[in-house]
């Protein structure tokens, strides 16, 4: 197949633009990316088909890194809420009442929104039945990380998934990553999940890391996400900051490791992201509504991989890699002129750089 007559926008390491370009295709592979005429005149031959695109832009698929699939019929549940209020009282009596069934239809529909904004491959945050965003994820072309929805202790957890023990929870997670490991022809990848730091125990945390470097699979984890949470962790974790801090004294932080949101870290916890090569997962959307910006441009800095997510759909109206500002959502306008100047003045970077990180991780 050869697409052509298309402004081909490459992200390789020289960032070639062609204003007309054309790119060949042969099976799932992309063989050949040239101006027109020339692409044209070498493949039309062997060419089944020749689509001309009318100047339109072709450019990499986006790379979603956090995204609630099960949260996809919830949107609208939760708002003008803080996050404990959130996740206590709205999100999870919601996801723990998900049937296999509402998981698959529920990822289908954000599969879709997914798709449309231009995402070609995602990673599960943490939901509900695996094996029914499995299913979607197969129908919908696209390639995704899933990761169940992992706890094993702390407040607010409904009846349902309070009496899982460690055990049950590490044993689900390698018995998922037996079935639907490397599926689809090799689009579904199974991580291991870590939901939040105040809902796990430490032998979970110890054994999530162990099991991840035992089947070479990533983890993802929501990771400071408010000053609260930090503040759990320093009465209970016995640190001097928060989570951050905590997971590097029991050794937790790691190359496979995506922590989503990152937002309350200090100078020294940027050191240990960094020098660990854990990568950094950054919702502008949801760190508009109530989370805060997270220090992108330190981590930047400090030579972390930062990468883009939606976060799910009570959390972003928009479930749109390209629109991670949601202008309707922040419902205050008090809160939306501060979020507007906190984003002018510290998450503001060059547009290739948003770029880069939106397509490239
Ligand atoms: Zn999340």
């Amino acid at each position: 197949m050869i697409l052509h007559n298309a402004v081909v926008v490459t992200m390789d390491s020289d960032c070639r633009v062609f204003q007309n370009g054309a790119v060949f295709i042969d099976k799932d592979k992309i063989k050949a990316i040239g101006q027109s005429p020339d692409i044209l005149q070498q493949f039309s031959h062997v060419a089944h088909h020749i689509l001309d695109l009318h100047g339109q832009i072709l450019l990499p698929g986006f790379v979603n890194t956090h995204v609630h699939t099960s949260q996809q019929l919830g949107r609208g549940i939760a708002d003008d809420v803080d996050l404990m209020t959130w996740l206590h009282h709205r999100i999870w009596p919601y996801e723990s009442n998900m049937t296999e069934e509402d998981s698959y239809i529920s990822t289908l529909l954000c599969g879709v929104e997914l798709i449309h904004s231009g995402v070609t491959c995602f990673a599960e945050a943490g939901g509900q039945h695996v094996t029914g965003m499995a299913r979607a994820v197969e129908l919908l072309g696209l390639r995704a990380c899933l990761t169940d929805s992992v706890m094993d202790s702390g407040d607010g957890l409904p009846p349902s998934w309070g009496i899982r023990t460690t055990d049950e929870c590490l044993q689900s997670q390698k018995k998922l990553y037996e079935k639907h490991n490397n599926t689809a022809d090799g689009r579904i990848r199974i991580w291991l999940g870590i939901r939040q730091v105040m809902n796990c125990t430490d032998r979970l945390l110890l054994e999530t890391r162990d099991a991840g470097r035992e089947l070479k699979t990533g983890i993802h984890m929501h990771v400071a996400e408010i000053p609260y949470e930090n503040q759990v962790v320093m009465e209970t974790r016995k640190v001097d900051h928060g989570t951050v801090t905590f997971l590097d004294k029991i050794d937790f932080l790691q190359e496979n490791l995506l922590a989503a949101h990152t937002v309350c870290i200090n100078d020294t916890e940027i050191g240990f992201l960094s020098r660990s090569g854990v990568k950094v997962s950054h919702c502008p959307a949801s760190a508009m509504r109530m989370l805060g910006f997270a220090r992108i441009r330190e981590m930047l800095n400090a030579g972390i991989t930062v990468s883009l997510g939606t976060d799910g759909a009570p959390s972003n109206n928009r479930m749109s890699i390209d629109q991670g500002v949601p202008f309707p959502r922040v419902s205050l306008p008090v809160r939306l002129k501060s979020a507007f100047e906190k984003c002018r003045r510290k998450a503001f970077l060059k547009s290739l750089t948003v770029f880069t990180i939106a397509v490239k991780k």
